[in-house]
């Protein structure tokens, strides 16, 4: 059986019948077979959600923001019904364990859950004018809009698009990762289900350099929301530069946790590991390098360390596992590489970095010590399972290396000084920061990088401006 696309609501083969296989990354085996969606069918999809949006300004667009939070709460109670099925097609596809992959529903249905409160809540304003009349601020939505997600948290970023781009009233085509389809299709299904006129609903996997760059290049789509690697981000917006495309861009990072000798370092230490290595390291707020203030460095290291050893690593499936497979084995190997880059730059290797006895895209987490901010280890974004551990003297110290990197996406600081906390926070170019916590992305706040971590931020209510167009209304009041 071949997972169908979604065209208009409507589930069916790709135009020109082509299939792609996609790959179990915990067995290392073929999962599932999948539509792949060529430039005709994303023809097909920009004329439709074109004209649902321009027939009359659209149904969904004229929608109250009321009725369209109604829908959004029913897609939440949808993805919540369907637990079990979304969390084994994540664990399935994706590699991730299974428990966290149970979190992460949770977190899609709390995304539709806020934008449904938001869609009755974000509207326009009156504008006191020098002149005669009314002058009104209108909030309109922007129009099709191409949602481009990458294959690490394929279902919760997919989530974090669709959720305010339809409560805004947008239709909504969504471009998964072709290593991870799966989630996408079903959640496709379950906005159908739950009430979004089908006309709106478009979901079509296939090759980025394909169909990514048609949608992107196309002057119906009003607005791309994209989430991968920096290059491809660049990409995008020459892509969109031709119709002047709204752009947002959430892009790779290199974050820093910088942990004070005046922190609980304790729990510094035990909290570091699922910073770096959850989901196996591929998360774009990975604190994949670890500051850690000299005279408690070794301290830190051994609980680290311990802590590191103690990571059941396995497969997805099973409920005690921590982490799971990587993606593919070319990222696996990205991985091994960048370990050796790092041994032969003068790092520490302490553990980690085998492969085990598996057929899934299995790698044991890598601790790297005694890193130096000059090396490649420190400066690129790796996306596996490899942790640099730096050591530091001074807090302008802590402040520069942290800074000196090419991207700003996430970051924790670690100190039992309030003061210190302050000072430090407002000195990091970083668009997420966590202090004595190394938790960050909450649906409620803004999420985005700096520098070359992105463009625009993602969730909160900000991300109901990103979705929708201003427009200015002046009424006389001259006769
Ligand atoms: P990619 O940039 O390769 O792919 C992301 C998405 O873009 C995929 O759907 C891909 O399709 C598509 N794509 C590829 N080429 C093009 C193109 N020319 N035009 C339009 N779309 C295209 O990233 P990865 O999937 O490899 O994801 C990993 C990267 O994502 C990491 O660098 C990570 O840091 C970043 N990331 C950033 C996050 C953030 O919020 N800042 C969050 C998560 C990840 P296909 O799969 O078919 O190639």
């Amino acid at each position: 059986m071949t997972e169908q696309l979604i065209i208009a609501g409507e589930r069916r083969d790709a135009a020109e019948g082509a299939t792609f296989t996609v790959t179990e990354p915990g067995t290392g085996k073929p999962l599932e077979e999948v539509a792949k969606a060529g430039p005709v069918d994303v023809d097909l999809a920009l004329t439709a959600a074109t004209k649902a949006f321009d027939d009359g300004r659209g149904a969904w667009a004229r929608t109250s923001g009321t009725e369209r939070g109604r829908v959004l709460l029913r897609v939440s109670q949808l993805i919540r019904e369907r637990e079990d099925l979304l969390a084994t097609a994540e664990a399935r596809g994706a590699g991730h364990p299974i428990g966290d992959a149970r979190w992460e529903v949770g977190a899609a249905a709390g995304t539709f859950e806020y934008y449904a409160g938001a869609a009755n809540k974000h509207f326009g304003s009156v504008v006191p004018v020098q002149d005669a009349g009314l002058d009104l601020v209108l909030r309109e939505p922007v129009g099709p809009v191409s949602l481009i997600v990458p294959w690490n948290f394929p279902l919760l970023i997919a989530c974090w698009k669709l959720a305010p781009a339809l409560a805004c009233g947008n239709p909504v085509i969504l471009k998964p990762a072709s290593l991870t389809p799966l989630t996408a299709l079903l959640l496709g299904d379950i906005l159908v289900d739950a009430g979004v006129p089908a006309d709106q609903v478009y979901v079509l996997p296939g090759p980025g350099g394909v169909i990514g760059d048609a949608l992107t290049s196309d002057p119906r789509t009003a607005k791309i929301s994209f989430t991968g690697e920096t290059t491809t981000g660049a990409a995008i917006l020459k892509n969109s530069a031709d119709h002047i495309a709204r752009v947002s861009l959430e892009l790779g990072g290199k974050s820093a946790a910088i942990v004070f000798a005046d922190a609980n370092v304790a729990k510094a230490a035990l909290d570091a590991p699922m910073s770096v290595f959850g989901n196996a390291g591929q998360d774009c707020c990975a604190r994949s390098r670890i500051l850690v203030e000299r005279p408690v460095y070794e301290e830190f290291l051994e609980t680290f360390e311990a802590a590191v050893r103690a990571i059941k690593v396995g497969d997805p499936l099973s409920p005690e596992t921590e982490m799971g497979p990587l993606i593919s084995t070319g990222q696996r190997q990205t991985s091994l590489d960048y370990i050796g880059i790092g041994s032969g730059e003068g790092a520490r290797l302490l553990s980690g970095g085998e492969i085990p006895d598996d057929d899934g895209f299995f790698l044991t987490p890598a601790v790297l010590a005694d890193v130096d901010n000059s090396m490649r280890l420190a400066r690129e974004e790796i996306f596996g399972p490899v942790a640099s551990i730096l050591p530091f003297d001074t807090e302008e110290e802590a402040i520069a290396i942290s800074n000196d990197s090419d991207y700003g996406l996430s970051g924790s600081l670690w100190t039992g000084s309030a003061t210190r906390a302050i000072r430090v926070a407002k000195s990091l170019r970083t668009g997420t920061l966590s202090v004595n916590t190394n938790k960050s992305v909450r649906f409620e706040a803004p999420f985005g990088g700096y520098k070359k971590s992105g463009l625009g931020r993602e969730l909160g209510m900000g991300a109901m401006d990103a979705y929708t167009e201003v427009k200015n209304v002046f009424f006389s009041e001259e006769d």
